[in-house]
């Protein structure tokens, strides 16, 4: 296998939210990621599209969500990514069960794989998971953030999904992916796709035959999407996952990268991305986040658009302590 056709890692995971301005609130003032950006679904334009990360947006940190007001809320479930997983250092773990139960958030805590992993729900009912691990990860900390460096989330971990069977998922993810099987415990299965400084280089598939089915809403997964370095190598997986009797999406520009989408056979939404060009590409570094920005195709539409969503303060009060029940 060519070293471009080996997946090196998650690039963002796109989720659905109930309330934007709670969304906000939750992700920079209680998990303290920045908001790299503040655009609207490209496909929806009267809907925010809010993107998170580190200081820089860098792939593997990314963290984004469509707000839809009153939409009911989801229920994980088989063909779903039920629980992604950020990175802290081990030595963080104590400082974030202070943190979250300060905010009111339920924690719960158990071990994997011989790391400490703290369980939480963001506001909409969200799995989200803090793991502990012994080593450095090549971010880069948002300085103004309200979580110091050293504590910060260093993006993603990993991302779970449940399959009631797991032979086609596995065979897509080893055989045409090129992840590595890592070991099993219990009823999961780890995938590996990079090792050492490279944020979210791990998948896990939780296999449970009888997991009652899913409902998208709220606080469910939306898509993963996974890196790719260049266009050229993002051209090859179009062809080599249509081979494969796959349906894929021609070559779609989100404008911070480009993207195909599939389904793979459980189920899931999965995109691959390109790193390039990334967030700086409209905004300068140290003001990502801060404008409403709108691809050239919605600009004309600006006027109508700004009217429609809700403004949202991104530099709201921090550290104002809200109740998050699982
Ligand atoms: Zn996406």
């Amino acid at each position: 296998m060519q070293d471009t056709l080996k997946i090196k890692g998650i690039h963002h995971i796109t989720a659905i939210a109930g309330s934007a301005a709670g969304n906000l609130a939750f992700y920079t003032q209680v998990l303290g990621l920045r908001l790299v950006k503040k655009t609207v679904n490209f496909d929806d334009p009267y809907t925010y599209h809010l993107y998170y990360g580190d200081a820089a947006g860098t792939p593997g940190t990314i963290l984004t969500f469509f707000p839809w007001e009153h939409l009911p809320q989801g229920r994980p479930g088989p063909g779903m990514v039920t629980a992604m997983a950020f990175a802290i250092a081990k030595e963080a773990v104590d400082f974030w069960l202070n943190r979250l139960r300060d905010y009111k958030v339920e924690v719960q805590r158990s071990e994997r794989f011989g790391e400490p992993v703290v369980r939480l729900n963001d506001p909409d009912g969200l799995g989200l998971e803090l793991i502990g691990i012994p080593g450095p990860v090549a971010t880069s900390a948002w300085e103004s953030g309200p979580v110091p460096a050293a504590e910060a989330i260093k993006g993603f971990h990993s991302a779970t999904q449940v399959v009631r069977n797991i032979d086609h998922t596995q065979a897509l993810l080893a055989e045409t992916m090129g992840m590595r099987p890592e070991g099993v415990e219990g009823k999961r299965h780890r995938f590996r796709m990079s090792q050492g400084l490279s944020p979210g280089g791990l998948y896990d598939l939780v296999v449970d035959a009888g997991a009652a089915g899913g409902l998208q809403g709220a606080g469910s997964v939306h898509h993963i999407a996974f890196r790719t370095p260049s266009d050229a190598a993002q051209a090859a997986w179009q062809s080599l996952l249509r081979q494969k009797g796959l349906h894929v999406t021609p070559i779609r520009d989100r404008a911070y990268f480009r993207s195909i989408y599939f389904h793979e056979p459980g189920g899931v939404l999965f995109e691959i991305a390109t790193e390039a060009p990334g967030f700086a590409i409209d905004e300068r570094p140290e003001h990502l986040g801060r404008a409403l920005k709108l691809p050239p195709q919605y600009e004309l539409m600006r006027g109508e658009i700004e009217r429609h969503l809700k403004p949202l303060d991104a530099s709201g009060p921090a550290d104002r302590p809200m109740a998050v029940h699982p």
